[in-house]
């Protein structure tokens, strides 16, 4: 496979503190790749890296056939960037919008205005593509700024926390957006702190954590690797004291968190037989997903 892009042993420091610490990873064309880590993880330093938008300390970054940063100029026109907040022009209209980042990349207006049709549909702005920028919704933005993104038709799309600040019928409405855009070829390679959201779209991911890569691969064998099959959420009046003590046998792992007992385990029944003799504790079985997967290999602790 030829990847769309490559880094081998990039490492960033500021202030002569590493925040980017030896990380290599892949994307393979028609993926789309997810980056995860807590704050501070040093995700955007490392997207930032291989867009050429701040040089690493050492390290080799390959982005569509151009070295990263001494070919950056030319890569740009191969790729897409979505900022984690919406930068629209307030003072235009959404079609002006389109229009009026389309000459960043010298298409020209008559290139850019054949465009138009697609990009619209895609924002499922279609009828709208005369009315101002502040009568769109969150949602719409959302997709109007990913549209924007393909104005240049990318093959590979940078995107920083897509559905960040969205509603749940907003964020499916990006989700299918940026699956079809899979389906049409185009890489992904996208920041989130919604493992949801990483469950659904990528086909691979990695996690980072203190600049360094901690895991990597597709999210189900991250699962499989990581954490036992099922899950049964323990809550309720004395949920914790009793957790510790009943549950705690019968599971291969217990994580308390508040008053909430998280319990690992292979076979849940031997557990849900215990609580269904207690009357005040409740119970949750389901199957173990990537925040699982995330809280156990990153830690608990709150990170600001
Ligand atoms: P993430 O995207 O995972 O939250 P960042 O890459 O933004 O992490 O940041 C990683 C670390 O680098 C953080 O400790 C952050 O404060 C620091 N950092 C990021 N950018 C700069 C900068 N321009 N100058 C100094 N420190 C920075």
């Amino acid at each position: 496979m030829n990847p769309v892009l490559w880094a081998e042993g990039l490492v960033k420091r500021y202030d002569g503190r590493v925040v980017v610490d030896g990380v290599s990873f892949a994307v393979n064309g028609g993926e789309c790749f997810g980056i995860l880590g807590p704050n501070g993880a040093g995700k955007t330093t490392t997207l930032r890296c291989c867009l050429g938008l701040t040089t690493a300390d050492s390290g080799a970054i390959g982005l569509a056939d151009f070295a990263i940063p001494a070919q950056a100029r030319d890569a740009r026109y191969r790729v897409g960037v979505v900022p984690q907040f919406d930068n629209l022009d307030p003072d235009f209209t959404v079609e002006e919008n389109l229009l009026m980042w389309a000459r960043y990349f010298d298409l020209s207006h008559r290139a850019a205005r054949a465009s138009m049709p697609r990009l619209l549909a895609f924002a499922g702005l279609s009828e709208r593509g005369h009315v101002r920028i502040d009568t769109l919704s969150g949602g719409m933005k959302r997709r109007l700024t990913i549209a924007r993104a393909l104005v240049n038709d990318p093959d590979i799309l940078f995107l920083d926390e897509p559905t960040t600040g969205l509603d749940p019928q907003a964020r499916h409405l990006v989700w299918d957006g940026l699956k079809r855009l899979t389906k049409e070829g185009k890489t992904l390679v996208l920041t989130t702190h919604f493992m949801d959201e990483a469950e659904r779209l990528c086909d691979r991911l990695c996690v980072m954590d203190s600049g360094r890569i901690i895991a990597e691969g597709p999210p189900r064998t991250l699962i499989e690797q990581h954490i036992e099959p099922v899950v049964v959420e323990v809550y309720g009046e004395g949920a914790r004291a009793w957790a510790d003590s009943v549950a705690r046998p019968l599971v291969s792992r217990l994580e308390m968190t508040g008053e909430t007992a998280f319990c690992y385990t292979d076979a849940a029944e031997p557990l849900l037989a215990a609580i269904g003799e207690h009357p005040t504790i409740r119970a949750m079985r389901r199957p173990a997903n990537l925040e699982d997967v995330f809280i156990k290999i990153t830690g608990r602790e709150i990170r600001d």
